[in-house]
């Protein structure tokens, strides 16, 4: 078995494995990127790895409806969406490496044995995947993530729930490198859930089975954060202590909050960053409050925005949802969503939105309901932001009802007039795994215009994730008429703006990637201040 020996250069680095129990959709990857925040605020520098116990390389064939979003990261990986909540909480950047698969692990195990690498041995899950499991870990927090900075501390969050067969190998490897670290290099986190039952009284049984599973995989845990409705009770605490080892103060109640950023904050209040500072053996340093502020800003006013959704479950729309949150603090003003489906909604609950934002997605369905709602936002002067198909479906709605050519399309759509087309480098494509145009892409925006003004530069990174791009053919006769190009990638179109329109705004890249708190995205600073000025002025009338 290969020994796991420390980084050269970085001996002090130190892990946090975030474990799961009871059933999936606790919050692990929130309660792991809120752990990362409180230390960071104490001025640690931390890396942050998602195991995913899957069998796909990774998130980019997976339905969204099923799995929630697929989360881009600047090198083009197609990953889990909680790398995006890592993103948004850690302001760091992520890679590949990041997102561990069964799929990545095993396909880097039958490569080197076809190679040759263990000739002579009979490959197995331990401990030739085991080993490889070790080592993605270990190789994914040194990864620098930080302008050139690489990490101290290493969240691992491993994906599922205590129990599944799936995370058996990751388990175990994560008992051995746990065996082979000194105690202060690696902390245990096990989030479980605690319910309530029908008096409201908090249970402990369902973690006290989820700690057991986890010890008979040899694994204990140094703290439990239990998710519940209510905040866990000392005597709670006391019982769940007592079964399981974990000294009282490292039991932590996680309970539900309104908003995903309140956590670290409330997890502070728990005692969380004096516990995981002592077992790690780190001075816990006075934190720094200004993510908490920044968070927290006071909302003075109130909006509402439609999205014109087709997947059903908000998920999907996370980034998202948290860009337009992250503008909506900088601005003082809560953004409420109204969730329409593309298939089924009237025209008149658009009438009293403050704007309309068409998010990205794939293939025809919905197409139509997404086309009539960009033409009421241009019709009636309604703040529109328009994301990837959005930004598509832009030009063909254009394309239909200004320029008059009736069956405007996108080729992905079906027969018709294709004003947007396949990427030429997309063409003779089979494999849809990992293959569309992914990842960073620099962005040359026209001076004086909307969107340069809101980037404050002529030069920006974004990510991508499509097939499709608008036709060459019909960039003239659009401009013409009135739609503007304004952002550009090579000869590729990128940004459109109807300058005599309030706030009509579409890019093919997906700014929501690359939003946070602390760096909320331009374009939706833009939308949300529209939207602001909108409710204004309708109120004033
Ligand atoms: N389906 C479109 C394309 O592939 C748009 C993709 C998206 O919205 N992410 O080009």
């Amino acid at each position: 078995m290969e020994t796991l020996e420390q980084p050269e250069g970085n001996e002090s680095l130190k892990y946090i494995v975030v474990t799961g129990g009871v059933m999936s959709g606790l919050g692990k990857g929130i309660t792991t990127a809120s752990i990362g925040r409180i230390l960071k605020n104490r001025g640690y520098e931390v890396t942050a790895v998602k195991i995913d116990p899957y069998l796909n390389i990774d998130a980019g064939t997976m339905n969204p409806a099923q799995h929630g979003e697929v989360f881009v990261l600047s090198d083009g990986a197609e990953v889990d969406l909680d790398l995006g909540n890592y993103e948004r909480f850690l302001d760091i950047n992520l890679k590949s490496i990041h997102n561990i698969t069964t799929g990545k692990v095993y396909r880097s195990v039958i490569e080197k044995e076809r190679r040759g690498d263990y000739l002579g041995a009979t490959v197995q899950i331990i401990p030739h995947i085991t080993d490889e499991i070790r080592h993605c870990i270990r190789r994914a927090a040194q990864e620098e993530v930080n302008g050139g900075r690489t990490a101290e501390i290493c969240l691992v969050e491993v994906g599922g729930t205590v129990g599944d067969i799936e995370s058996m190998p990751f388990l175990e490897a994560v008992r051995q490198m746990h065996a082979e670290l000194a105690p202060q290099d690696m902390v245990l986190v096990h989030v479980t859930l605690v319910p309530a039952d029908a008096m409201g009284n908090l249970k402990t049984k369902p973690t006290q089975h989820s700690v057991k599973a986890l010890r008979e995989l040899g694994l204990q845990p140094d703290i439990i954060v239990g998710r519940s409705s209510e905040m866990i009770g000392p005597q709670t605490k006391k019982k769940i202590s007592a079964f399981t080892d974990v000294p009282v103060k490292a039991v932590i109640s996680a309970k539900d909050v309104p908003d995903i950023y309140q956590i670290p904050m409330e997890l502070e209040k728990e005692g969380l960053a004096e516990v995981i500072c002592d077992y790690l053996a780190i001075e816990n340093r006075e934190p720094d409050t200004e993510w908490y502020r920044i968070v927290s800003r006071e909302y003075t006013n109130r909006v509402t925005v439609a999205i014109i959704s087709k997947y059903g479950i908000e998920d999907v729309y996370m980034s998202i949802k948290e860009a337009l949150k992250h503008a909506g603090r900088a601005l003082s003003t809560e953004v409420n969503i109204r969730w329409l489906d593309a298939e089924m909604f009237d025209l008149r609950d658009l009438a009293d939105v403050d704007g309309i934002l068409v998010p990205g997605g794939f293939g025809k369905r919905g197409v139509e309901g997404k086309i009539r709602a960009i033409r009421y936002a241009r019709e009636n002067k309604k703040p529109y932001l328009g994301l990837c198909l959005g930004f598509q479906l832009s030009v063909v709605e254009y394309a239909r009802h200004v320029l008059g050519i009736p069956d405007a399309t996108s080729e992905e759509v079906g027969p018709g007039t294709h004003v947007i087309a396949l990427l030429p480098e997309q063409e003779g494509i089979s494999n849809l795994g990992g293959t569309m145009r992914l990842g960073n892409c620099t962005v040359t925006l026209k001076e004086g215009t909307m969107v340069a003004d809101l980037y404050g530069t002529t030069m920006t990174v974004e990510r991508h994730r499509h097939r499709y791009e608008v036709n060459p053919d019909f960039i003239s006769d659009l401009e013409d008429g009135g739609l503007i190009f304004t952002g550009t990638c090579g000869s590729r179109m990128e940004v459109c703006e109807l300058p005599d329109h309030p706030f009509y705004l579409a890019t093919q890249f997906h700014p929501e990637f690359k939003s946070s708190p602390t760096n909320p995205s331009p374009p939706y600073i833009g939308f949300v201040s529209a939207c602001k000025k909108n409710k204004a002025s309708t109120r004033a009338r």
